[in-house]
């Protein structure tokens, strides 16, 4: 192997490519560096990933690093949030379902998204509300999906976890890219708000 190999192997092991995102380098890293090997026809991950040992990966998931003693309180959630996903073939089911929530609850109404946003990775829009509601809700949503994909999740004071592992899905999962969120620093809210913006007008259907 060369030299120039070597120090690419070396410029891009694990522990390496840590300190350049901890640097903020990565992406400047990135935009040259990995580039330039391409356009060389190396590989810019070096030859020697064969040799890298399988290590156990940190769990991501709470209550999983160590066994809890006992169960987490269902009074930490604070209000729920439904996110109902769609396509360009499914959006009139959504525009429907949206009117109907509109129509028949008072929940905090979010805009449409027409592109993936924050960890939704399709369109969506989404209705935030209280643990009160939940028991109508739910049962609601079950009966009148329209087949779409719908995310129930609670806000706790977790949100990778929130959007993660505390969820309740309507007819099926996808993916969600929440691995990246945090929890709220200091200075800011423990737990996301809701304050429902709809003025319902049709009784709720019994
Ligand atoms: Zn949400």
């Amino acid at each position: 192997m060369s030299n120039e190999d070597q120090e690419w192997a070396d410029l891009l092991s694990p522990t390496r490519r840590g300190l350049l995102r901890g640097g903020g380098l990565l992406a400047a890293f990135a935009a040259s560096g990995i580039a330039a090997a391409q356009t060389a026809g190396k590989s810019p991950w070096g030859y020697e990933t064969y040799k890298e040992a399988t290590t156990q990966p940190r769990s991501v998931r709470p209550g999983e690093q160590t066994l809890p003693t006992r169960p987490r309180a269902y009074t930490d959630i604070k209000s729920y949030h439904a996110h109902i996903y769609f396509d360009e073939d499914t959006f009139q089911k959504a525009a429907l379902l949206h009117k109907w929530v509109a129509e028949r609850f008072e929940v905090e109404l979010g805009n449409w998204n027409l592109e993936p946003r924050g960890p939704h990775v399709t369109p969506s829009f989404y209705f935030g509300f209280s643990n009160e509601q939940l028991q109508v809700i739910v049962p609601w949503l079950q009966l009148n999906s329209l087949g779409l994909t719908i995310l129930i999740h609670p806000n706790t004071d977790d949100p990778r976890a929130d959007h993660l592992y505390y969820t309740l899905w309507v007819n099926r999962s996808q993916p969600v890219n929440a691995y990246a969120m945090k929890k709220p620093g200091p200075g800011e809210p423990a737990v996301e708000q809701i304050y429902p913006n709809t003025r319902p007008s049709v009784q709720l259907e019994t």
